[in-house]
């Protein structure tokens, strides 16, 4: 159809990455145009193809030199045992199929420039990802400038038509098995006709030359510079391919460097996690530990109706929250209706703390009051507000403007069970740490408490302690705000919300962690006029909180805490564990304590079950015993011996059944 094109051939032009980068693009282009298109010729016979390269195995016998041989070799069995499987789910279609640079022509005016790709003559259905393969053929990867224009290649691909995460970490073998076929082809028609033409042999060194380096690059530092090129995450080695240990302590000597020197990591031999599926998290070794701490991925790690809500509503819009957006009005409208009638209204932050800071600021302006009261142990926030309302982390004075109050434990607190009107004792605590306040000119704001306790260690609340309390902070004017950042969006089980679990109105509640399952988003729910006369009085807005990426994830996830039915798997596991735990009991002394709520579990150890002494240095070497039996847990309480077990809400029975026999090995060894 043509018989001329303008440009000059790519052969011996610069080959800055600029170019390559543009050569990449215009392929994607082509196959872009190509989609759709076939012909009964497509599946022809041709040795070039590489899903055929098998075929070639039996002309190895043409390469003399035995080493050379055993490496081709390798390669075309790796492509047949691991590879062609692959390739047979991945995307075809009829691509150009060789569109190395003898095929492709620049403008003589802008050498960076695609000027045109000739020679149809390859083309052959067959799976998307090979056409780029094939593209860098003659461009060897034997220096960094040589990596650097493959990786420009690749990333110009991409960008026009972005690669799928299994074809990108193809590329490597498929590079590697053209290669591979040229050197076959060469050394059997060399053998055949000894007149080749010129351009196979001007081929053969090079081509030797970049299977050997290629080889000794490694499939893992070959896709971790593509992926990276590409901002896909850094490259999961498969095949037993392990970190080794120094590997992650220089990672950990890294983020020290740029994060500083006491920012905590879990475990003393840090975990180097790289992927995570539903309650299954992977270490880069390869290893899958299960995960029964994280509760911000509520849906489950990755959970794809999440991931794809996120990854479409970014491809459309993303922007400053003070324009009209549909999806956020019906998030909001979605979210509210999952609340009693006066908590009717909304806004939207991006963390836990910000919604406490928030939500401390709203009961400031609504009561007049400065005062606030927090359990003893409590844990709200990072901002300096709800740094203050956090006693756990105190350092220093306490600040003046709060007072704390014993977190109701009827098991070690100082009201215990048997006793009677637990719930009034410990509300009377309440009463005197208000008195204090008002005693000091402190109007009370605010009673501000995470409704499952957990920095409290989890503690079987008396029943009637949280309406008591309520009514005594209503009583001097304060409001009560219940922060859900743990216990919301169906930890607890039975109600979606933990402060129904108490069968209490709060005021204000705060959500944070799972809101968007992983995807940053924080929440205060509270009655319409609190709202109003804060947002008019002060003027808040926040730029990217509830933006519409994050109502987006936040739609999905109570799509999928709906669709998955997970409350009622968070009560079913937890009681079965719970109560397995317990029947664990007469075999593990250090066993003290077995409770909580849905699938927030609190298992206390002591040394000793009648002087109660707290089993602290247990407690953290079962967090170390449990990851060596793949299993992750964490640690809470007080005096930091309480075991907390708080999965993903995709945390299942045969989930909780690796969990319980890993504990009771754990539990065995100490
Ligand atoms: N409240 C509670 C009860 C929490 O557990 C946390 C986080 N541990 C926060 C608030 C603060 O949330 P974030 O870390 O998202 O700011």
């Amino acid at each position: 159809m043509l018989t001329y094109l303008p440009g000059k051939s790519m052969v011996g032009t610069g080959r800055v990455p600029a170019q390559w980068h543009n050569l990449g693009e215009s392929l994607a282009r082509l196959d872009l145009a190509l989609r759709g298109f076939f012909h009964p010729h497509g599946r022809r016979a041709i040795p070039w193809d590489l899903t055929r390269c098998v075929e070639l195995r039996p002309h190895t016998d043409h390469i003399a030199d035995p080493t050379a041989r055993k490496n081709i070799e390798a390669v075309l069995d790796h492509m047949a045992s691991t590879v062609l499987p692959q390739l047979k789910t991945a995307r075809h279609q009829v691509i150009h199929a060789d569109a190395n640079p003898d095929n492709v022509l620049i403008d003589p005016n802008h050498p960076d420039r695609i000027a045109g790709i000739i020679d149809f003559g390859d083309m052959v259905f067959a799976p998307l990802i090979t056409d780029l393969a094939i593209a860098t053929i003659l461009e060897s990867v034997l220096s960094e400038e040589g990596l650097q224009n493959l990786c420009a290649l690749v990333s110009g691909f991409d960008s026009v038509l972005p690669l799928e995460e299994q074809e990108i970490d193809l590329l490597y073998d498929l590079i590697l098995a053209r290669r591979a076929i040229t050197a076959v082809i060469i050394a059997w028609r060399k053998n055949m006709t000894p007149d080749q033409p010129a351009y196979l042999l001007d081929r053969e060194k090079p081509t030797w030359d970049a299977i050997a380096h290629m080889m000794s690059l490694g499939r893992a530092e070959v896709s971790d510079r593509l992926r990276s090129a590409c901002r896909f995450p850094p490259y999961v080695p498969k095949n037993g391919q392990e970190e080794t240990a120094e590997e992650i302590k220089d990672l950990a000597k890294q983020r020290r460097k740029v994060l500083g020197y006491h920012l905590s990591l879990f475990y003393k031999q840090p975990l180097h996690i790289e992927r995570g599926r539903g309650p299954w998290l992977h270490d880069a070794r390869g290893r899958r530990y299960l995960d029964a701490y994280n509760n911000v991925p509520v849906t489950g790690h990755c959970h794809p109706h999440v991931v794809r809500a996120i990854q479409r509503q970014t491809a459309a819009l993303n922007i400053n929250t003070r324009y009209l957006y549909k999806g956020v009005v019906e998030y909001a409208d979605r979210l509210t209706s999952l609340f009693p009638k006066d908590l009717n209204a909304c806004v939207f932050v991006n963390s836990g703390s910000e919604a406490n800071d928030i939500a401390w600021r709203m009961a400031q302006f609504t009561t007049g009051g400065r005062g606030a009261l927090v359990l003893d142990h409590g844990y709200h926030g990072i901002t300096q507000a709800t740094a203050d309302l956090t006693p756990s982390d105190w350092f220093g004075d306490p600040p003046l403007h709060v007072r704390t109050t014993t977190a109701p434990d009827p098991y070690r607190g100082p009201h215990r069970q048997g006793e009677l009107e637990l719930a009034e004792r410990y509300a009377e605590d309440l009463d005197r740490a208000i008195d204090e306040l008002v005693r000091h000119d402190m109007k009370p704001a605010a009673f501000m408490v995470d409704t499952v306790f957990t920095s409290s260690g989890i503690p079987e609340v008396p029943a009637g302690y949280l309406a008591a309390a309520r009514s005594l902070i209503r009583n001097v004017g304060g409001l009560f705000i219940a922060d859900e950042v743990q216990a919301g969006f169906g930890r607890c089980g039975t109600h979606m919300w933990g402060y129904l679990a108490h069968g209490v109105a709060p005021d204000i509640v705060t959500l944070g962690k799972p809101v968007g399952s992983g995807y940053p988003l924080g929440v205060v729910i509270t009655r319409r006029k609190i709202l109003d006369d804060f947002v008019k009085a002060s003027g808040f807005f926040s730029t990217f909180g509830g933006n519409p990426v994050a109502c987006a994830a936040g739609m999905a996830v109570l799509d999928v805490i709906e669709g998955e039915d997970l409350l009622s798997n968070a009560e079913e596991t937890g009681e079965f564990l719970r109560q397995a735990i317990r029947e664990l009991m007469p075999r593990h002394a250090l066993i003290g304590d077995v409770r909580g709520r849905g699938l927030m579990i609190g298992v206390e150890l002591v040394r000793d079950r009648s002087s109660l002494e707290p089993a602290a240095e247990e407690a953290t070497r079962m967090l170390d015993l449990m990851r060596e039996e793949g299993v992750l847990i964490g640690r809470t309480g007080p005096l930091r011996n309480v075991l907390k077990i708080r999965p993903p809400l995709v945390f299942r029975r045969d989930h909780a059944e690796i969990l319980l026999e890993a504990l009771d090995r754990s539990l065995g060894k100490l």
